[in-house]
This record gives structure tokens, C-alpha cells and sequence, in this order.
């Protein structure tokens, strides 16, 4: 009797002591299974980004805007990369400048994938100059790309993520949203604008568990940075980071997922520079 009284002790005792482990916050298997759309998805960042949501399970929706071949090509190769890490993807060319295409685009992935719980507003361009030869287009193709993109996806998945009470957003804004230098007027008041939605969105979902954050890259080593920059430019950005170096899309692809990990469930309406010290 005694012996059958001390087993049930020691199973209680097991299962409590098993029931008091603390769990890992940052553990990426707890987005295995979920849908991430990542918007620029074909390139640079973006696929950085969908690459590390996918080792960690997590199946991936992307859109590209299709200016040609090689835009195509770009994006069959994320989406061969993200296949061979056995997830599901989805992808098509949307433009985020038509809030039309985004509203299809996001009903499409709930179809496609089932659910959608993560956003990355990661799509974005520069179109650079003086801003008095800036012309309407070269303003209004930045400011539409990359504050109106946002704003259109962050409206589209709203509804969805508040009437499952679970979300996530993360923007990638810039440093050129919080300092800015010659000939980005455009670009540095899309991505101060993106900050400003960042805090807006959080305020207004937070009550329903939706996180929104922004991360703020530095000169980051993408294609487009390394073709499309003056080299003295690139040499003065590996200076003023203070730790004297540009940084690599897996750079931001970290901190995004982090973000939308349990690890960061208590951060809303952040802005977290990753930028080598560039700000400083
Ligand atoms: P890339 O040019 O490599 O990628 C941009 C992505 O956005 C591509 O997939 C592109 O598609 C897509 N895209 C462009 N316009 C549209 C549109 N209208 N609709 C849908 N998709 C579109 O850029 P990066 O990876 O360098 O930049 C990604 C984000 O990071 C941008 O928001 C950028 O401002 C930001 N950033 C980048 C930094 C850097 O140093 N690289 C520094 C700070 C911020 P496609 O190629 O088919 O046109």
C-alpha cells in the first residue's frame, strides 16, 4: 500500500515538474505550419526573409512585380529554393501600388494555404535626385511602392488577423526613415512614413493580439544596393558603421523572424535598426 501510495506521489510530482519546465520563447518550430506573404519576395531581403521563415516550417506566400525576364527568373528561384525546403508556396506578380491586386492576392493565399497569420511589407524601391528635378513620377512611384504597398496589405489582412485574434507585422523600413541624406526626399519620406504606420497599425491592433513592428536596415548587400550604388557611397556607408561593415539580407532576416516569434511577444510599435551601428 505504501509503495502504491509513493508511485502516485512521485507520478504526480513527475507530471508536475514536467508541467513548471519553462519553455524556450525563441523557438522557431512554434511557426511551423503558419503562412507568412512576404511582399518583394523575389529578391534581396525579401528572399532572404522567406528563406528563413521556411527553415523554420513556416509555408510562404510571395509577390514580385513583373518587369521582365529576369524578374520571372528571380522569382522561380525563390520559389525553387522555398520548395526544396519543404514548404508550401505560393507566388504571382501583385502589384502593391494597386490596392485591388493586394486585396485579390491576400484572399488567393488564404485559399492557397490556408490561413495567414504573418505579413512582412518588404517590397520596396528608390528612384534617387535633387528634389528640385524630382519629377512627379519618380515621387510618386517611391512614396506608392513603399508606403501605399504597406498600407494596402496591412489593410487587407487586418480584418483576418483580428477575427482570429493572432498576428504579426513587420515592415521594413530603413535608416533613411529616421536620418536622411541628399537626393532621397522621396524615399527617406516613405520610410519615415512607414514608421509612422508601424505605430499607428500597432495602437489599432494591439487589442486584438497583432503585433506590428519595422526593422530599419543599414546599407545592406542585395543586388540592387551593389549595381545600383556609387562605390564612394558604399565606402563611406562601411565607415560610419561602427562596426565597419555592410550588411547581408541573413542580417534582416533574422531579426524579422524574431519578431515574429514568441520570443518578441511583448514588442509592438518598435523600430529596431539593423544597421552595424550606422545611426549612431
Ligand atoms: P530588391 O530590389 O532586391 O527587391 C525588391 C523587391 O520588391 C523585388 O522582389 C521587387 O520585385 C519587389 N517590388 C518592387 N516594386 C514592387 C511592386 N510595385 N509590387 C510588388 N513588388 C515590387 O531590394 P532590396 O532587397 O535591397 O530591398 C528590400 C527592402 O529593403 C526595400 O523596401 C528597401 O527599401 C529596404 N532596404 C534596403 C536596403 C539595402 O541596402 N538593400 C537598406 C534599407 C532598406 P521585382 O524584382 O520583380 O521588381
Amino acid at each position: 500500500m505504501d509503495s502504491e501510495i509513493h508511485g502516485a506521489v512521485e507520478a504526480l510530482l513527475e507530471e508536475v515538474a514536467v508541467a513548471t519546465q519553462p519553455e524556450p520563447l525563441y523557438d522557431v518550430r512554434r511557426l511551423r505550419g503558419k503562412v507568412a506573404i512576404v511582399t518583394g519576395g523575389s529578391s534581396g531581403i525579401g528572399r532572404a526573409v522567406a528563406l528563413e521563415f521556411a527553415e523554420g516550417g513556416t509555408h510562404i506566400a510571395f509577390c514580385f512585380l513583373d518587369t521582365g525576364a529576369q524578374s520571372r527568373l528571380d522569382a522561380q528561384e525563390t520559389a525553387r529554393r522555398l520548395r526544396a525546403l519543404k514548404v508550401q508556396v505560393y507566388f504571382r506578380s501583385c502589384d502593391v501600388r494597386e490596392s485591388h491586386d493586394v486585396k485579390d492576392f491576400v484572399a488567393e493565399v488564404q485559399e492557397e494555404l490556408g490561413g495567414l497569420q504573418i505579413l512582412i511589407n518588404n517590397a520596396g524601391i528608390g528612384r534617387d535626385g535633387a528634389l528640385w528635378n524630382m519629377e512627379d513620377h519618380e515621387w510618386e512611384a517611391v512614396v506608392r511602392t513603399n508606403l501605399d504597398g504597406a498600407f494596402f496589405f496591412t489593410r487587407a489582412v487586418a480584418p483576418i488577423m483580428r477575427a482570429q485574434e493572432f498576428g504579426k507585422i513587420v515592415n521594413v523600413t530603413s535608416v533613411h526613415g529616421i536620418s536622411s541624406e541628399f537626393g532621397i526626399s522621396n524615399y527617406a519620406s516613405s520610410k519615415a512614413g512607414m514608421i509612422g504606420l508601424t505605430r499607428s497599425a500597432a495602437i489599432e491592433l494591439g487589442p486584438r493580439n497583432i503585433n506590428v513592428n519595422a526593422v530599419a536596415p543599414g546599407y545592406i548587400r542585395t543586388t540592387r544596393l551593389t549595381d545600383g550604388v556609387a562605390p564612394e557611397i558604399l565606402d563611406r556607408a562601411r565607415e560610419q558603421a561602427v562596426l565597419g561593415r555592410l550588411g547581408d539580407p541573413q542580417d534582416v532576416a533574422g531579426v524579422v523572424v524574431f519578431l515574429c516569434s514568441e520570443a518578441a511577444r511583448h514588442i509592438t510599435g518598435a523600430v529596431i535598426p539593423v544597421d552595424g551601428g550606422y545611426l549612431l
